[in-house]
């Protein structure tokens, strides 16, 4: 008989509790039971399956992590193990996912006043309204902390924004969209809760991803759009509050990463067993063995390292470079773990039913956004050199 296929070969997440564990196993099976028969169809039709937020909502670990407004109040570690858990079956659905729960639940929780903590959260935890989070322009990616272009001027009751917010995740269908812009008044980034029913707002749906092809990405135009005071985030006054929320989120990228490397790795490990060339299993060949060490070797470390990540966020000691070191290395290892695993599917590795395509095609988009390597890395840089060299 054959050992079980299994991506946590150093026992990392037997050290969570019976309740974490339980939280973990019910995302497990709720992804490869309700989530993956959906998947590869929608990918390949650019479409996204609605059907999964009445899903969503039964399953209840959106928030975890905050305390309050319907919300658990669990450790970071279990959001991280979600992240892991949903992308180990879909990158797209765990993009979805953390979009709703970290960048615009997070921002609203970080930096909205008490008032919209109260409206806002207990509404997106339970999926009855959904979120977005739009701070990429058309011109502006990685310089976003200098260089935003979006406007917000005063003006009575409210204020007025122009520009535009590129690809946008789930801008298409969102209720509301977490937007940030740059004050005509004092120059500081702002951040703002917009209602997509306001005037003055457009979205556009990004055609032709060739990764997370399940997440609507949009293009949004504000066209002098009034936004009441009311939805004006409290404390959202200087760009060093956006960088608050991405430094919570970017760890969950990383976990993120982790997930679609598990995924990827348990796919391979699955498929070299049954499949057989020459007369026996192709896991008995030794260059098929290398690879699939070689990506447990880094699945592995990525594990450990997201584990340990987490145990800082808990610890309130986790820092900007910390987020951006294990963001850095885990997408990296995570393109190298991708591409082993087409490799020793052969030909299948490029058809989507065995899955293994998908996550090649998906490892891109998580290599990317949230921050870049090269900039993920010049964070690390200034911060282990005492030189900044991009700002
Ligand atoms: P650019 O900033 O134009 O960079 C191009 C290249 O230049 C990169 O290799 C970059 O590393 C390099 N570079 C830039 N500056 C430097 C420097 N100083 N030194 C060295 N190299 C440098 N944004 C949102 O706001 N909300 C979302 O929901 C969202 N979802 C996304 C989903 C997907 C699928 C994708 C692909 C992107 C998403 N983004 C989102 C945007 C994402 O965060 C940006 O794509 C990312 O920050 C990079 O910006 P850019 O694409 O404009 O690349």
């Amino acid at each position: 008989e054959l050992p079980p296929v299994d991506g946590d070969f150093y026992d990392v997440f037997e050290t969570l509790t019976p309740e974490q564990k339980e939280i973990q196993m019910k995302v497990r099976h709720f992804m490869e039971n309700e989530v993956k028969p959906l998947v590869n169809d929608h990918w390949l039709h650019d479409s996204f399956p609605f059907e999964i937020i009445e899903k969503f909502k039964k399953l209840n670990v959106c928030g975890v992590t905050y305390e309050g407004y319907g919300c658990p109040g669990l450790p970071f570690l279990m959001e991280g193990v979600l992240a892991m858990e949903m992308a180990r079956v879909d990158a797209s659905v765990a993009t979805f996912f953390g979009v709703q729960s970290g960048l615009t639940m997070g921002s609203i929780y970080l930096c909205g006043s008490e008032a919209q903590k109260e409206k806002w959260l207990p509404q997106l935890q339970k999926f009855d309204k959904i979120g977005a989070f739009g701070l990429t322009e058309p011109e502006v990616g990685s310089g976003a902390a200098g260089g935003l272009t979006t406007t917000c001027k005063k003006t009575e009751g409210g204020w007025i924004l122009n520009g535009q917010k590129k690809w946008i995740g789930n801008a298409t269908f969102a209720d509301v969209i977490i937007i940030w812009a740059r004050s005509l008044d004092d120059g500081e980034v702002k951040g703002f809760i917009l209602e997509k029913d306001n005037p003055g707002f457009k979205v556009e749906k990004i055609r032709g991803k060739m990764a997370l092809r399940i997440v609507q990405n949009g293009l949004i135009t504000l066209t002098d759009c009034f936004i009441s005071d009311e939805n004006k985030m409290e404390h959202a006054n200087s760009f060093k509050d956006t960088g608050n929320v991405l430094r919570m989120t970017r760890a969950g990228v990383a976990w993120m990463a982790t997930g679609c490397a598990r995924g990827a790795y348990e796919s391979a490990l699955a498929y070299t067993k049954t499949r057989e060339q020459f007369g026996k299993p192709i896991a008995s060949f030794q260059m098929i063995q290398g690879h699939l060490v070689e990506m447990l070797s880094n699945l592995t470390a990525m594990q450990t390292m997201v584990f340990r990540l987490s145990e800082m966020q808990d610890e309130g000691i986790l820092k900007d470079e910390h987020a951006s070191l294990a963001k850095v290395f885990c997408t990296m290892r995570t393109r190298d773990i991708v591409s082993r695993a087409r490799e020793v599917l052969g030909g299948n590795g490029i058809l989507l039913e065995y899955d293994v395509a998908r996550f090649v095609a998906d490892a891109e988009a998580i290599y990317s956004y949230e921050g870049t390597k090269e900039i993920n890395s010049l964070i690390v840089g200034r911060s282990i050199t005492g030189f900044s060299a991009f700002v």
